[in-house]
């Protein structure tokens, strides 16, 4: 195979055979490594972040607090999204080729850290939408009112 070949050349006993710099190995070895091993599936991209709003009372703001918090969730589609062949997730009815369902409404539990104030955004990672067809979920951005 070709790192075989290479090999050959290095070891060659006529110089004119072997490579003329360490830069021209590194290049070989580099599209032998992108020939053989590059990473040709497609990556899943990230889900997109979701907004929304909650409620404090000036106290809970003050201290922090753990709130429940409900959101409507886009699922990852159970008929095609597993199989990670696109042509089947373009042509799938029950997700009409978005790779997700809306489904559940889920009641997550999100942390309030101390000391927010009336307007202030704060970021949860990865509660948002689930990426398409498996991606990693986005973030969250909760807006904070304090009445
Ligand atoms: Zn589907």
């Amino acid at each position: 195979m070709e790192l075989e070949q290479l090999v050959a050349r290095l070891l060659a006993k006529d110089p004119a055979r072997r490579p003329d710099s360490a830069d021209e190995v590194y290049d070989l070895l580099d599209e032998i490594n992108d020939r053989c091993f590059g990473d040709t599936s497609p990556i899943p991209s990230r889900g997109a972040d979701i907004t929304s709003e909650v409620w404090l009372s000036p106290r809970e703001a003050t201290d922090g607090a753990v709130i429940p918090m409900r959101m409507t969730a886009r699922e990852t589609c159970p008929d095609c999204a597993t199989t990670g062949d696109e042509t089947k997730v373009l042509g799938c009815s029950t997700c009409r080729g978005e790779g997700r369902v809306v489904s559940k409404r889920h009641t997550y539990k999100v942390r309030v850290p101390a000391g927010v104030k009336d307007g202030q955004k704060i970021r949860l990672r990865e509660l948002g939408a689930p990426g398409k067809h498996g991606g990693a979920p986005g973030d969250l951005y909760v807006t904070v009112h304090v009445t």
